[in-house]
């Protein structure tokens, strides 16, 4: 066997599959193939070309579009115990009825909700989650049990009480060790600090250096809304972003979950220190924080990606809404329906989304050296995606954007492992879960939220 029939061979090989690769040149094939081997794509291309391949296994997607895995870059996924349980109150009331139920939650009831967190994020298509949790160890297990990809931190929080800081940093730093490259190199360890009106000086400064020195990412939420502005105004007469700025924390390193309420000098600091955004519309609507000015922040050239935040405050965890919202949401609030094109939005949620969470090397596109973390959505026999013109990449986007939902992803696979088939999570057993997971959360609400 020459040298050129070796590099021809695959595991598998997934034919008659319409595939948005999101690469550079935007290639759309609405007749292609994508061949994989040892969790990675080898070739994304038109079917016509796939008989130069030789694969153990072959599946057609006849019907389907291929796309590259969504990305959620905020979540907190381990709270979905409290779902339904603070709705429709301000910020600072649902920290303080949520964050009491948090600090008694245990490790298996966080392990349980993290892990229908996750095939409720399956179902939907996503194949990353980027999120922040006091017990991360519960849900890296479950995110190594999901077979999903995690970029997982602690949450940092010490409520400027610097006899907490030393602890806390130790306990990032111990995740970071422990967890870093685990699950096969499906998780990843991100330093946290919860937020600049909870955390000193002291601790966020300590965070900063200890990411720097291991060249890990920070996650935090900033600019969320006008109560954090004035709070941080009135102590350091800045605003969030300018007093994060002075402490040296911003950065390149910086995924900062919100940047809702800010001035047009927030966004260039934003962008001189090359800082990133996890737009979260559901949740940013339902506090009623205001309208992040997203048109603004792409034309500046920062990268945005697109988050569920917990699904306290959305509350569901879904793809498709997420990036309906983000679309309607941003036109409606600038009256300009130009803004926030299909295109750009899906980007968000794949290519643009990856790059935002610094995942961009190994994920995001369909392209050869990725790994092969792809979604298919079922677009044929669905009454609200008739006629799809397949031909047309820009008429299969908009359906994506606007008119599909998660009933509509057939398969779901992350480093090539199939995931979810038939729209069903075939990587554990969903049904388990859900039967514990009631128990558990009821037993936690009960002597929490309810109990007198
Ligand atoms: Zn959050």
């Amino acid at each position: 066997m020459g040298k050129n029939m070796k590099e021809q061979s695959a595991d598998l090989l997934i034919e008659e599959v319409a595939v948005v690769t999101m690469n550079e040149s935007q290639d759309y094939f609405s007749d292609g193939y994508l061949a994989i081997r040892d969790g990675m794509i080898l070739k994304a291309g038109p079917m016509h070309e796939a008989s130069a391949w030789r694969a153990r296994e072959k599946l057609s997607m006849k019907g389907c579009v291929a796309i590259p895995g969504f990305i959620n870059a905020h979540s907190h996924i381990g709270m979905s115990f409290l779902r339904g349980q603070a709705d429709d109150i301000r910020l600072y009331d649902f920290l303080d009825r949520t964050f009491p139920v948090l600090f008694q939650s245990d490790h298996e009831v966080v392990y349980l909700f993290a892990l229908l967190a996750c095939a409720e994020m399956l179902k939907s298509g996503y194949t990353t989650t980027v999120d922040i949790m006091e017990q991360l160890p519960a849900t890296a297990a479950a995110v190594s049990k999901s077979g999903m990809r995690g970029k997982l931190s602690p949450n940092i929080v010490n409520f400027l009480d610097d006899t907490k800081t030393d602890r806390l940093l130790e306990e990032n730093i111990g995740y970071y060790e422990k967890y870093q490259n685990s699950a096969s190199g499906r998780i990843q360890i991100d330093f946290n600090i919860h937020a600049p009106y909870s955390c000193s000086k002291q601790l966020m400064t300590k965070i900063k250096q200890a990411a720097q020195l291991r060249k890990a990412d920070i996650h935090l939420h900033l600019s969320e809304n006008l109560e954090e502005v004035s709070a941080i105004r009135e102590k350091y007469s800045m605003t969030p972003t300018e007093y994060l700025d002075s402490l040296g924390i911003l950065g390149p390193d910086v995924l900062a979950a919100h940047f809702v309420q800010v001035t047009d000098h927030d966004i260039d600091l934003a962008r001189i220190r090359g800082i990133r955004v996890a737009h979260n519309p559901a949740s940013n609507m339902k506090l009623a924080s205001g309208f992040a000015p997203v048109a603004k922040l792409l034309k500046a050239g920062i990268l945005v990606g697109l988050g569920t935040d917990s699904c306290v405050t959305n509350n569901r965890l879904d793809a498709f809404d997420t990036m309906k919202w983000t679309a309607l949401i941003h036109k409606g609030n600038t009256q300009d329906a130009t803004v926030l094109k299909a295109s750009e939005v899906l980007n968000m949620a794949g290519a643009k989304g990856a790059r935002s969470i610094g995942l961009d090397t190994i994920i995001g596109t369909l392209e050869a050296g990725k790994r092969a973390d792809i979604t298919f959505v079922r677009m044929d026999g669905k009454p609200h995606c008739t006629p799809w013109i397949k031909e047309r990449a820009e008429n299969t986007i908009s359906h994506l954007v606007y008119s599909m939902s998660p009933a509509d992803v057939d398969m779901v696979m992350v480093d090539g492992n199939i995931l979810v088939k038939h729209g069903k999570v075939i990587a554990f057993d969903e049904k388990l879960i859900l039967k514990d997971a009631q128990k558990a959360g009821e037993k936690l609400l009960n002597k929490t939220l309810y109990a007198n």
